[in-house]
């Protein structure tokens, strides 16, 4: 089958790798960090050779074909020169599909991906279906393809996926939204990181759907490029009378889909927040599109438990409510967040900045926001748009720290919430542990 060189030994790269050997590619794969003992004893036991500590040309170049972790950009030397020899790179996405025949329900947009994407699983799932769920969770599309053979996929995909796809076509794909992140990887242009994201439907055709937020101003105008059926949902108008799509009508999420129509009230949600909404008519969509019964999406979406670190309830404490969104890393995710607070807020925000303009989160902060905390190794940004708005603003070293401070500021019936608009690597690991950080702090309270 040709020379396989997986870049990255992280979840994908581990799973490209196994599924490479199951189709009798000779397999390499080249790490330059430390590869995480559990993964080298996969590698071991599957007698896959790996090297690590360092990417060794000779050993890479005369590659057939590339995975790469999603994690290494473009422009390092490594990735230029495979490029410059003519090696195809692809993303462990594109490589894991060229190997299945299963129903791809695939997820994208700057918000949302891992709540829809555990949403329309769950859903599938308790329709009885087949279904795995992949991409940038659980366990690796292509170890699941090697492995598990479902019937169905559900995949959360990244931007940095899509960056390598080519061939990919999803049955289904959703966008949730597009709105500004990741623009240190997309040269700080918006229209780069909006085509990144619409390569999920770039090789769908008629037969194909595509459900989008139609009340996204970016995905409006770019959503004309797609070939596939469009499935509009909306939180704030009206879509034309007979078409298909979701909407709200009198506080009731109201559902077309050709000759499929149902009702389900708002409130039965167990996610709040219009972005929730917006996320469980996504996800409703696909699964009426897959011929789910409206009572089973309907109980799905009732009895679904929300996701760690996304708006997660912790702990109430002297009638303060502690609140773990540190999987907000971007400004539109603090945003409804923020939107959705009804007491007074203690918001601790801040760390790395992947080109953030805080303006947009002005009229929350007036609205919602009592003092402000900033967690970070650099502030600036956030103490020049906010220090005239609210009556505290200070910085702060550590999660501990924090926590204390913002549980000395508090009073009954207000609430503490960590939603950082910016990534975590100046402090922490990565957002999960900022989140278990910012529970230990309040447990210890
Ligand atoms: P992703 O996988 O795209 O990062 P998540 O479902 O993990 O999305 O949610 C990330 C953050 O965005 C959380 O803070 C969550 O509350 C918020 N969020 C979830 N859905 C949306 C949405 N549709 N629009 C905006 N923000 C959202």
């Amino acid at each position: 089958m040709g020379r396989l060189v997986v870049l990255g030994a992280g979840e994908s790269g581990i799973g490209a790798a196994i599924l490479g050997k199951v189709k009798k590619f000779d397999v390499f794969v080249s790490d330059n960090g430390t590869i995480a003992q559990k993964y080298k004893d996969v590698l071991l036991h599957n007698k896959i050779q790996f090297e690590e500590g360092n990417h060794t040309a000779e050993k890479l170049l005369n590659a057939d074909i590339v995975v790469k972790s999603p994690g290494i950009p473009d422009s390092i030397p490594l990735i230029k020169s495979l490029r410059k020899n003519g090696v195809k790179i692809v993303s462990e996405i594109e490589f894991a599909a060229t190997y299945t025949d299963a129903f791809l329900v695939a997820i994208t947009g700057s918000n949302g991906k891992t709540t829809t994407a555990l949403l329309t699983y769950h859903i599938l799932k308790k329709a009885g279906l087949n279904v795995g769920l992949a991409g940038n969770i659980g366990k690796s599309f292509a170890l699941q393809v090697a492995k598990n053979k479902c019937d169905y996929y559900v995949l959360e995909i990244s931007s940095f996926q899509l960056d390598d796809i080519f061939n990919f076509k999803p049955d289904v794909a959703i966008i949730t939204n597009i709105s500004e992140d990741h623009l240190d990887r997309y040269n700080y242009k918006m229209q780069n990181y909006i085509d990144s994201k619409l390569k999920i439907t770039q090789n769908q055709t008629d037969t194909d759907y595509l459900i989008y937020d139609a009340d996204d101003a970016y995905l409006k105008s770019e959503i004309k490029k797609s070939k596939a059926q469009l499935m509009p949902f909306t939180g704030l108008n009206k879509l034309k009378k007979g078409a298909d799509g979701a909407q709200l009508i009198n506080n009731k999420i109201a559902i077309k889909i050709k000759q499929e129509e149902y009702k389900m009230e708002k409130s039965i949600l167990a996610l709040a927040g219009i972005h929730n909404t917006k996320n469980a008519m996504a996800a409703a969509m696909a699964s009426t599109l897959l011929k789910v019964r409206k009572e089973t999406i309907r109980e799905s979406l009732e009895d679904f438990e929300g996701a760690e670190h996304r708006l997660e309830q912790v702990l109430k404490i002297q009638g303060v409510n502690y609140i773990n969104d540190s999987k907000a890393t971007n400004v539109n995710a603090t945003f409804y967040a923020l939107e959705c607070m009804d007491n007074p807020t203690i918001w601790i925000v801040g760390g790395v900045d992947k080109g953030n303009d805080y303006t947009a989160l002005l009229p929350m902060v007036r609205e919602h926001v009592k003092a402000i905390i900033c967690l970070g190794v650099d502030n600036k940004k956030i103490l020049e748009t906010f220090s005239n708005v609210v009556d505290f603003i200070m910085e702060t070293a550590g999660m501990e720290e924090a926590v204390k401070i913002a549980h000395k500021l508090s009073e009954d019936n207000d609430t503490v919430l960590l939603s950082p608009a910016c990534a975590s690597f100046d402090l922490f690991d990565n957002y999960e542990d900022r989140g278990r950080q910012f529970k230990n702090a309040v447990r210890n309270l």
